[in-house]
């Protein structure tokens, strides 16, 4: 008799996710985390006492209400935050800021108003267009998926076939420049989309491929372009999660890191830990990517050929830092973001001036360079959740694209310091108060992510956004619908269908994979009797 019906590999929130659904099930479920938090990539930490920051994942931007209702994690205390606008993009005082306003009649009498109409035009005809690329994305988005070339040929008619192409195959700037055509007007829209477009790439915004990431950012979650937080940060979700799947008797176990799946007949039976510890099960579940898992979880030696050749040519190339800071008053922004100290707008500003300033920022980083002007985002979760900040200080996280990805590991605090000093800069420009107010700072990088969550290049995607590596190619082709070449092992993290950010859908779908099995193996055994 296995020792629990199910074993999930990490209390990220797919995991946790995948648990939770299991344990309402009817399965006893045994959740087992390397790090002592839940959470993964999307954890909320006391990085600095009396402050809560998110550490990786700070906004919801990919997250469906759908799921939030699925998992029922509100009854379990989680809170979305709403805020008015989502960011504000900006560049130099001649270039006019770009704000994103939640209200859809809102964002397009602004916009119409501060960028003129060909602007709004503009913005409107490419949403509409990205929605070809979200209606296949939402039919898809709970299932395993198909090819998404199969997907193409069968659209219903030409147009809708060569809009799918492109969104799949062409550039970002492609996309961008058939709705802004003149690079040097709406830079900081155009900035804005470019940089949505790399995000989880190695690619730059005239890379052929990126307007995958684009299509895929703009349209997984339900309202387009609108970014919620989670009231005590990120990390709120998988703490819910959590004590969702404890009130179905599940349990989770901190600092128990997997060293190896047990494998008998080609079939999971469980899992050895690092202490040396055996624990058997009819099913394992792994939420960490596809390289870490096949590879040193499960060895080569179980694996068939090509299965473990396609593992091996998962690009995970994805630089970064994040800088996490404590702040002891109010930034103020002067000239022309004086009007983001207004309404709290300033709560997410973003410091990207151009398309073309994303793509410069790409090249340096490509040839192994800190890019001089990195953009970034900085945001202030306090001013709109003031449960993470005591009264009357705040907290600040910035986060910038493009860390060079080779960065030497006795380098490693140095060039990331250089970096964050340059985007801190950014900001302080047109924020004089910023960097006297910093009381506390902490710089991590992709580096920071790898070792301590266990992920492959610390690639916050686990498997980056490329054509390649999205829908049946997730995490390899042949391997999309959450099984694996070894019996009783499913994979349900990011690394799946549909892929990264805080969705908790490849959790969900995983499980249920995971279910119909079961379900089917319980029917053959009647059937046998
Ligand atoms: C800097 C940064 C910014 C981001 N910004 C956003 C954002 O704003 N919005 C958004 O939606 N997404 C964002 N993301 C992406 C998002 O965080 C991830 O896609 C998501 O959290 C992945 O969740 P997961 O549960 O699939 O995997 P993970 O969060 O990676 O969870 C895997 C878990 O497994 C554990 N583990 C690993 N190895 C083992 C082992 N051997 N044994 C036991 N446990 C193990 C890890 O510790 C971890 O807890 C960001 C990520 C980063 C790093």
């Amino acid at each position: 008799m296995p020792d629990v019906d199910a074993i999930v590999i990490g209390a990220g929130h797919n995991g946790l996710t995948a648990g939770t659904m299991l344990a309402r099930d009817g399965l006893k479920i045994l959740c087992l985390e390397k790090t002592n938090w839940p959470g993964g990539m999307a954890s909320t930490k006391e990085l600095f006492k009396g402050y809560k920051h998110s550490v990786g994942a700070w906004a919801m931007i990919v997250l469906h209400q759908e799921m939030i209702d699925l998992l029922d994690v509100e009854k379990h205390g989680f809170k979305t935050i709403v805020p008015d606008t989502s960011y504000v993009v900006y560049g130099e005082p001649e270039d006019q800021p770009f704000v994103a306003y939640n209200d859809p009649i809102t964002m397009a009498n602004k916009i119409a108003e501060d960028h003129g109409p060909d602007a709004m035009r503009g913005l409107f005809d490419l949403f509409q267009y990205l929605r070809i690329y979200g209606k296949i994305a939402d039919q898809e988005r709970l299932k395993a998926p198909e090819s998404i070339d199969k997907l193409i040929a069968e659209a219903p008619d030409a147009e809708t076939r060569e809009a799918l192409q492109r969104l799949c195959y062409a550039s970002a700037m492609d996309i961008i420049r058939q709705f802004f055509p003149d690079p040097n007007k709406h830079r900081t829209i155009q900035g804005s989309l470019a940089a949505m477009s790399i995000d989880g790439t190695h690619m730059g915004p005239y890379t052929p491929g990126g307007a995958t990431s684009m299509a895929f950012h703009y349209t997984a979650s339900d309202a387009m372009n609108v970014f919620k937080l989670p009231e005590g940060g990120i990390g709120a979700l998988s703490e819910a999660l959590v004590r969702a799947l404890e009130a179905e008797s599940g349990e989770v176990r901190y600092k128990a890191q997997v060293k190896r799946l047990l494998i008998e007949d080609g079939k999971a039976v469980g899992v050895e830990l690092r202490s040396g510890e055996k624990i058997t099960a009819k099913v394992v579940l792994s939420s960490i990517d596809a390289n870490t898992t096949f590879l040193k979880l499960v060895g080569e030696e179980h694996l068939p050929f090509p299965f473990t050749e396609k593992v091996k040519e998962i690009d995970y190339r994805n630089g970064y830092i994040q800088v996490h800071m404590t702040l002891k008053e109010e930034p103020e922004f002067t000239g022309h973001l004086a009007f983001t100290n207004e309404n709290k707008m300033k709560w997410l500003m973003a410091y990207i001036p151009s398309a073309d300033h994303v793509s410069k920022c790409w090249n340096e980083y490509k040839n192994g360079q800190i890019p001089t002007d990195p953009l970034a985002y900085c945001y202030f979760p306090s001013m709109i959740d003031p449960t993470v900040a005591p009264p009357g200080y705040h907290t600040a996280t910035l986060f910038s694209h493009y860390f060079p990805y080779d960065t030497p590991k006795d380098k490693l605090r140095e060039h990331a310091g250089i970096m964050a000093d340059r985007a801190i800069e950014q900001f302080a420009k047109y924020c004089p108060n910023f960097k006297d107010s910093i009381v506390d700072k902490l710089v991590l990088t992709h580096h920071y992510f790898k070792t301590t969550f266990g992920i492959t290049g610390g690639d916050f995607s686990h498997g980056l956004l490329h054509p390649g590596q999205m829908w049946d190619s997730r995490p390899v082709k042949g391997a999309s619908d959450y099984r694996t070449p070894i019996g009783n092992l499913y994979m349900c993290g990011s690394a799946c269908h549909p892929g990264p950010g805080v969705t908790c859908v490849p959790g969900y779908n995983s499980a249920r994979a995971v279910m119909a099995e079961l379900a089917a193996a319980d029917s053959d055994l009647v059937a046998a009797q």
